[in-house]
């Protein structure tokens, strides 16, 4: 396990066939996207991401793994800071062309790539943004947690989560 940066450009296709087990640290400055929904850009996210080549049918070369850590949003209620936690598991099958990724099997969720390596921090970035809430609240908003305190939680208590809805579909789905 390394805890050092993740690298920068990768062949998904070939760490695939090697089976490549990739583990580090995404800095969240590198994620400016991301960032924008953020407050600070201090701090990183652990990623754990494992190559493999999946045989259903045909060869699949996916990425699996998961994405954890914690970042700051502006709480909606009071606008102060909220502490969210986030954590995105991976389940992307590499597909050449928009064609190729309508015929993996739905488990997947398509990852297109040309014949150029890819950012892996990008691809790490897009589903983090994916994973974020709309809108971030304080649990409780008179009990002022100070920056970088725990205690905060993302849900909005008045409304289903859209993410939790679409987690419960998934899972029924299996
Ligand atoms: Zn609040």
């Amino acid at each position: 396990m390394s805890n050092g940066p993740l690298p920068n450009k990768v062949d998904p296709r070939k760490l695939a066939e090697r089976n490549v087990r990739i583990t580090g640290k995404a800095d969240l400055i590198g994620m400016p996207n991301l960032c924008q929904s953020l407050i600070g850009t201090d701090g990183s996210v652990d990623v754990d991401l494992q190559f493999a080549v999946a045989e259903e049918g045909r060869r699949i070369r996916m990425i699996t793994g998961s994405a954890t850590g914690h970042v700051y949003m502006t709480c909606q209620r009071c606008l102060d800071p909220v502490e969210v936690t986030v954590e995105v598991d991976f389940n992307l099958g590499l597909a050449a062309s928009e064609e190729a990724a309508k015929q993996l099997p739905r488990t997947f969720d398509p990852l297109i790539i040309g014949d150029e390596e890819i950012e892996l921090l990008s691809v790490v970035e897009e589903e983090l943004i994916l994973s974020l809430p709309t809108d971030a609240y304080h649990d409780d908003c008179s009990i002022k947690t100070s920056y970088g305190d725990a205690g905060a939680v993302t849900e909005d208590n008045d409304k289903p989560n859209p993410f939790s809805v679409l987690a419960q579909l998934k899972a029924s789905n299996k």
